[in-house]
């Protein structure tokens, strides 16, 4: 199937390289030209929008930062939706809002294409090794004729209901990911000032009931002093807020990852470290 890929950041990159190894044709394109650099070299072709990308492809993935740069890409004046795009797969990949996936299904579905909302959860490294987890909402046939290229990539792929239910249960890992991180750090800023040896600790804390994620991938990233981001800081604010105002809508209060939105917003908006790798937050403690 020919793919087109629009934004290949950190993550999209990743995915491109393992799309290509599965032998599809890729067609790219980013907003920083440089970043399709090493996917042209190894057989993608560049195409200068993403209206280009949609008119060259029949499924077109797109993983971009911020919903604003999912709008622009969707409906903007050389967006996806000014292509001819009936019967075409459209899949975003973004962590966005549920209601924005929403309206692009909406619009999809008026220009008879096939949409699905598929955020991912796994890091640069599940990327890397094509070992993600996808959750998907949107057009169930469409989530069915494309399993197998999901796991070209994924290793767990979800189907979860109407379009925005991939971005709620990415909201949900995201809630979740709030504790994680904020524990961890401060489970370590702790361990430090009792003075334990924090490898000791890191190993000891990771293979009992405190076992996590954020543990085993970042913590040994902050001992090396290793701040590159896997995932910036800028997008965990980002997801932080949008699962804040959609469960605001639903009438619920998340206490402790408003707590985790507020040291986010600090690292990122006041001490501008937004592209740092989420493990900055342990900067807000030590220097
Ligand atoms: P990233 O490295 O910033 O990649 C985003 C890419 O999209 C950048 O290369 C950016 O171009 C491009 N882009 C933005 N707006 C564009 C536009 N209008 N047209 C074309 N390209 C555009 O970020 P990432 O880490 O890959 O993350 C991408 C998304 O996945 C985010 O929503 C993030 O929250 C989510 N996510 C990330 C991880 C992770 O561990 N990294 C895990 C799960 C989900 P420029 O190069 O010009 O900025």
């Amino acid at each position: 199937m020919k793919i087109g890929f629009i934004g290949t950041g950190v993550m999209g990159n990743a995915i491109c390289l393992n799309l290509l190894k599965a032998g599809h044709d890729l067609v790219v394109y980013n907003r920083t030209k440089s970043k399709t650099d090493n996917l042209v070299a190894q057989g993608a072709t560049w195409c200068e929008s993403p209206k280009k990308v949609a008119e060259n492809a029949e499924l077109i993935f797109t993983m971009v930062g911020f919903p604003a740069d999912v709008e622009n890409v969707y409906f903007g004046e050389e967006g996806i939706f000014q292509a001819a795009v009936k019967d075409k797969y459209l899949v975003d990949m973004t962590t966005s809002k549920p209601a924005l996936a929403q309206r692009i299904f909406r619009e999809g579905e008026q220009q008879g294409a096939k949409v699905l909302d598929a955020p991912v959860s796994g890091g640069d490294l599940g990327a890397k090794n094509g070992t993600l987890t996808i959750m998907v909402g949107g057009d169930e046939a469409a989530y069915q004729d494309l399993e197998p290229v999901f796991k070209d990539f994924g290793k767990i792929v979800h189907y979860f209901g109407a379009a925005g239910a991939g971005q709620n249960t990415k909201m949900a890992n995201q809630i979740m990911i709030a504790g994680t991180m904020t524990g961890m750090c401060e489970m370590l800023v702790y361990a430090k000032k009792a003075g334990l040896a924090l490898e000791s600790v890191l190993e000891t804390v990771g293979a009992g009931s405190a076992a996590n994620w954020s543990l085993s991938n970042y913590g040994p990233r902050i001992l090396k002093d290793d701040y590159t981001p896997g995932f910036f800081s800028k997008h965990f604010l980002k997801d932080l807020r949008i699962a804040l105002e959609t469960a605001k809508e639903m009438k619920l209060e998340l206490p402790a990852t408003k707590e985790a939105e507020k040291l986010y917003e600090t690292l990122v908006d006041e001490r501008g470290l937004g592209d740092l790798g989420t493990q900055g937050l342990i900067k807000l403690w030590w220097n």
